[in-house]
């Protein structure tokens, strides 16, 4: 729609244009969309270290500073991964080139060609009897592993590289990360569509031989990438953190994952243009949030003993149905008051929610003894079974999406930051253990490298 505007400016008189081409109000949700659909369209997939995404923080900081805000970066370095021209061909029972993503952290190796085996779901009791060194390994698509669990099984058995049948079908192949830490993965690995691996597993079932080739030119390289941080400076200094990861994997646009959050932090920042909120608000584009919470990781670090008020994490939020404290308690009243303000059930159906899970940018926080929440907004599931894919597109992202999740964040955000009764505050390290065990995330966080937390 507002690509046509020039045209009309041109073609209508004066006073219809003021009426029928009223541009996007400056801070409305709908020029957060625009700017989205720019960043998708124009910019392309926002991987950390990429080109694309260095111009997407430069396109937002400019739009930022367009608002009359002032934001800043914060570099940090983190291990990257760059994404090369891999191949993995079967070459028997015939010749045919797979439908493969490397996982992020395969490194290059030169080609080499050996024969496929079935290990089940990847633990070390669903491997066959018998040497396997220099095998590939096809994992199960309900595999309960972590990638540092299912690799290092592997390259205890010799394993030279893995297929990881995708669980999504229709071809799907949901770019992620194999190594939380950003160290190199022992052996490479690929994501295989559903519906390759299936066959691939059903030939070696029936006792057919299948033989593929894999070459990995991907490759680890160390990154110099940055988060951007935006202060509203409040009554007492105290923070109200907002964070969404700017970043994405290359295979589509990044659209859902995080471009959603991206857009709402950008109708809050416009939302936020003169306000003077009692607490202070901070908002975060993070980096590095794919490959491994590099970027929330480095800015939770960075709070030393800072008191902080919260930390609200957008990752993937559509319209919200709850509000969710993530399994700290002491954060539920304020929750409720905004909600019972906010208008009830008919913009939160499901309330307060207050269940702890952990793998996006507030998992850092949360570690660092900050309470963190997030909004509960499923996003349709004929949408969101293409993120991390190449078919995470803008046209799976609606202006209403935009505009009616960031009602509820702009909302949100200004109850919290005008409720004086919410003290600042850090969580002591013992009761930051138990928001963790009492969800039973210990073994997840185990093999992510992030458990045990610091401190006693
Ligand atoms: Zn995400």
């Amino acid at each position: 729609m507002k690509r046509l505007l020039p045209i009309l400016f041109l073609l209508l008189p004066a006073a219809v244009v003021a009426r029928a081409g009223e541009p996007a109000k400056p801070g409305s949700a709908e020029a957060a969309h625009d700017f989205l659909q720019r960043l998708c369209d124009d910019i392309g997939p926002r991987v950390t270290g990429s080109a694309a995404n260095a111009a997407a923080l430069d396109r937002l900081e400019v739009e930022l500073r367009a608002m009359g805000h002032s934001p800043t970066r914060d570099p940090f370095a983190m291990p990257g991964w760059r994404r090369g021209d891999d191949r993995v061909e079967l070459v028997a029972p015939f010749p045919r080139r797979l439908r493969v993503a490397a996982l992020g952290y395969s490194q290059a190796h030169p080609a080499f060609e050996a024969e496929v085996v079935t290990i089940g779901n990847g633990r070390p009791e669903d491997y066959p009897a018998g040497d396997l060194r220099g095998r590939i390994g096809l994992l199960g698509h309900g595999s309960p592993l972590q990638a540092s669990e299912y690799l290092a099984a592997a390259a205890a058995r010799g394993l030279k590289g893995l297929l990881f049948v995708n669980r999504e079908g229709g071809g799907q192949l949901l770019a992620r990360t194999a190594s939380f830490s950003g160290q190199p993965a022992p052996l490479p690995v690929y994501s295989v569509a559903q519906e390759e691996g299936l066959w691939i597993a059903r030939l070696i079932a029936g006792g057919t031989a299948v033989r593929v080739r894999m070459e990995t030119r991907s490759e680890c390289v160390p990154v110099e990438t940055a988060n951007l941080h935006l202060v509203i400076q409040g009554s007492v200094p105290p923070r109200l953190i907002v964070g969404a990861h700017i970043d994405s994997w290359d295979l589509g646009q990044g659209a859902m994952d995080n471009g959603i959050g991206v857009a709402q932090l950008h109708a809050l920042a416009s939302a936020l243009r003169g306000a003077r909120p009692h607490h202070t608000v901070e908002l975060i584009w993070f980096n590095g949030e794919e490959q491994g919470l590099h970027g929330s990781r480095h800015a939770a670090a960075r709070l030393g003993g800072t008191p902080v008020v919260a930390m609200l994490n957008l990752d993937m939020v559509g319209v919200p149905v709850a509000v969710n404290a993530l399994g700290d308690d002491s954060l539920v009243p304020a929750l409720e008051r905004w909600r019972a303000a906010a208008g009830g059930p008919r913009r939160l159906p499901k309330g307060v929610e207050n269940i702890n899970w952990v793998g996006s940018d507030h998992t850092p926080y949360q570690l660092a003894g900050v309470r963190a929440l997030t909004l509960n907004g499923p996003i349709p599931r004929e949408s969101v079974r293409y993120y991390h894919d190449f078919a995470d597109t803008i046209d799976k992202v609606t202006p209403e999406l935009i505009r009616d999740s960031s009602n509820v964040v702009v909302d949100l955000v200004r109850a919290l930051a005008a409720d004086t009764s919410l003290q600042a505050w850090r969580r002591e390290p013992v009761a930051t253990r138990e928001l963790f065990t009492k969800f039973d995330l210990q073994r997840r966080m185990t093999a992510m490298g992030l458990w045990p937390p610091p401190g006693k």
